[in-house]
């Protein structure tokens, strides 16, 4: 379901735009649809009174809890069960945070990550992802959600934007909170300055050669390296958030002395961040993260050379270093 294919439905129920900002709001943010706390709804056009236990029998039924998995006391993975009975992940982060998926499966077959193993399965509607919100604050509150779990945002960017100009302009989260990653898409850079809510933004960026990041993310859209950081670059002036890099540190892979060189040249006076996530061991894969000392020589080199640079925390690498492995996991089970 689409928040606007939502919206559209209310409408033909006599609903006015405030109506559905009203059932909008209370749906996302959990609380009541009257500001002053009555229960009674009367301020719904009566078709819409009658309708509403079963849209909201529906709105609930879009994200399902199917598994909670705790990493510690502030992280754990939710496996989310769908309508159609597709599953994605959620995660729950340190302060509030929540990554959300986007897509059940994801086409850019990035070979560290097992998202990508089975290619794209569907889309996610918008309503969904804003459902994947709704879930979590049913376990705890949510005033971060980053869009980085399974799938690529520009890949489905009209129910992302969707999505995020309902979380900042009714959810409850502030613009500054709302994060979409990326792998790199001209489409993600002509629209995000159009739109009404401009979320920060996360750039996948994995290695500065084009040869090994084409090998790396072999179905994502090549654009040159410099040319997305610049336009990175531009939207982080424009906004006033930087842009984080992420980038997947694998031994032997993208780790060398000859990429942190570049980076450092790459990011020299720009507006960002970059977040080193050692890779997570996965089954089936030859890949390992780098020593400690190395990946802490690393980062010390890039801030010795005026780079923000971090290793993202244990929390943060089980997040991201394992995407979509849950899923794989719950699948297998299933077929077992
Ligand atoms: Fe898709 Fe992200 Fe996995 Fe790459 S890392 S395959 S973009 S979900």
């Amino acid at each position: 379901m689409r928040i606007s294919q939502l919206r559209q439905r209310l409408h033909d129920l006599g609903c006015k735009p405030c109506h559905q900002d009203r059932l909008l709001r209370g749906w996302s943010q959990l609380c009541s649809y009257d500001k002053k706390g009555s229960p009674a709804q009367t301020f719904f056009p009566a078709a819409l009174r009658n309708e509403l236990p079963a849209i909201e029998a529906e709105l609930d039924g879009l994200a399902r809890l199917h598994g909670e998995y705790p990493a510690d006391a502030e992280v754990a993975r939710l496996l989310v069960g769908l309508a159609d009975g597709q599953m994605v992940e959620s995660v729950l982060l340190p302060r509030g945070g929540l990554c959300v998926s986007t897509q059940v499966g994801c086409a850019v077959g990035c070979v560290f990550c097992m998202s990508g193993r089975d290619g794209l399965l569907r889309q996610l509607g918008s309503a969904e992802i804003v459902a994947q919100v709704v879930l979590a604050r049913k376990r705890r509150a949510v005033s971060k959600v980053v869009f980085m779990g399974m799938g690529e945002p520009a890949h489905n960017l009209d129910n992302v934007l969707e999505a995020i100009e309902v979380l900042g302009t009714l959810g409850g989260i502030g613009h500054k909170n709302l994060v979409l990653s990326t792998v790199g898409d001209l489409r993600v850079f002509e629209r995000l300055p159009q739109q009404l809510v401009k979320p920060a933004l996360a750039l996948s960026l994995h290695s500065t050669d084009a040869a090994l990041r084409a090998r790396l993310l072999p179905q994502a859209r090549q654009i040159a390296v410099a040319e997305l950081v610049q336009r990175g670059e531009d939207y982080a002036r424009a906004t006033g958030y930087p842009v984080q890099y992420q980038w997947t540190l694998i031994e032997g892979v993208n780790d060398s002395d000859a990429e942190v060189e570049r980076i450092a040249q790459l990011l020299s006076g720009k507006y960002a961040v970059m977040n080193f996530i050692p890779f997570n061991d996965v089954e089936g894969l030859p890949y390992r993260r780098p020593s400690a000392e190395r990946m802490a020589y690393m980062v010390g080199t890039l801030k010795q050379r005026g780079i923000l640079a971090r290793l993202r925390d244990s929390a943060g690498q089980e997040v991201e270093g394992a995407c979509g492995q849950l899923r794989a996991r719950a699948a297998t089970a299933r077929m077992a």
